[in-house]
């Protein structure tokens, strides 16, 4: 078997260990004569993969104990509707920060449920930065702040997160989630769709702190509602035990590796060996980011001349690399680096741009 150097920017990478765990386990789950996926989300054996979930992300993020950590779906998008149906009450307003597409999909989902505001936005930069803390001006009667920590498509990421006094932060952390150590106290909800960071489509991890919850207003429909999912455990409806079974084993690899320290040093390392060949490529290759602000989880750049974007395109699949095609919205170059994406797959890709470029400058 080859396995393809694997760029992809969601859903994405899994790391190979996890993928044979899965495969030794998938059609006879610890010897309960069926997979996980065939048996009751009631039963004692799934209990115990959604409580071991659980255990380890509380474990790996410090997670204090008065938040709850919860297992939806509907991907981060249903989150983006969730946060202000249960957060905006009367009188409030949704503050929030606009650092490209999913900032501003997350934005946009608020002024549907209610009053919503742009409170610094690095559009004029072409979104190609974060803001500094001292450019966000929030509003008296926000309700929070909306950040998204790391933007997929622009890759850019905030390398240190803006605090403000008594209002909650939420941060939609789809793309940079575990990638490293983050102080969750300073958040009131962390949100994530698994595909990025953590496992398969079709799960999405909420942290939220508790009070948030109970204040969740009784008039909206009760799938949409955190203590309905809080209250059950995640367990409410039937979950998607494969996903959760799934985000279980790459959470206890990300364990075993030897925690978020460790990956976060890992990302670093990989991401150089790319942001190198870019910025010592003499204007061949241009980093799409400012440095300051360069995502360790999606690596976008550009090469002058758009033919030879297209070669080069071409030519890394042919070589066994896939999905290095910047986003549609934006076009260039995007070297996606989550987690699982191994270090060999990283100095494969450095190689191949220095060659294209002997080959092509
Ligand atoms: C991928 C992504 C989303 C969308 O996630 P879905 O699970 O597809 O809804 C939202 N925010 C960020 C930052 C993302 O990278």
């Amino acid at each position: 078997m080859t396995r393809a150097y694997n760029f992809n920017a969601g859903p994405a990478a899994i790391p190979l260990e996890v993928l044979e765990q899965a495969q030794a386990q998938f059609v006879d789950y610890e010897g309960a004569g069926m997979a996980i996926m065939e048996m009751s989300h009631r039963s004692a054996l799934y209990e115990k993969v959604n409580q071991e979930a659980q255990d380890v992300l509380r474990e790996l993020l410090n997670i204090p104990s008065n938040y709850k950590i919860l297992f939806l779906q509907g991907g981060a998008s249903t989150q983006f509707a969730m946060i202000p149906m249960n957060f905006l009450s009367e009188g409030k307003v949704g503050a929030y920060v606009d650092t490209g597409a999913w900032a501003g999909k997350a934005y946009k989902e608020a002024t549907v449920v209610g009053e919503a505001v742009i409170v610094a936005s690095t559009k004029e930069d072409k979104y190609m930065r974060m803001p500094e803390a001292s450019e966000i001006v929030v509003p008296e009667n926000a309700a929070y702040v909306h950040i998204t920590t790391n933007e997929t498509i622009g890759g850019v990421q905030f390398q240190s997160f803006p605090e403000f006094d008594g209002v909650t932060l939420i941060a939609d952390m789809s793309s940079d989630i575990l990638s490293r150590p983050v102080d969750v106290s300073k958040f009131g909800m962390i949100y994530a769709g698994a595909q990025k960071n953590l496992g398969p489509s079709g799960v999405t991890v909420v942290i939220v702190r508790e009070d948030l919850i109970a204040a969740s207003p009784k008039t909206i429909p009760a799938m949409f509602r955190y203590d309905t999912h809080a209250n059950a455990n995640s367990l409410y409806n039937t979950p998607p035990s494969f996903g959760v079974f799934m985000v279980g084993l790459v959470l206890k690899w990300i364990k075993e590796k030897g925690g978020l320290e460790v990956l976060e040093q890992f990302n670093l390392n990989k991401t150089k060996l790319i942001y190198d060949v870019i910025d010592e490529s003499n204007g061949f290759y241009v980093g799409c980011a400012n440095k300051e602000n360069r995502s360790a989880m999606n690596i976008t750049f550009r090469i002058a001349n758009e033919d030879l974007e297209k070669q080069f395109i071409k030519e890394s699949e042919a070589a066994g690399f896939v999905g290095l095609k910047g986003h549609r919205d934006v076009g260039g170059l995007r070297a996606s680096t989550y987690n699982a994406v191994p270090l060999e797959s990283c100095e494969a890709l450095a190689t191949f741009m220095k060659e294209f470029q002997a080959n092509n400058a």
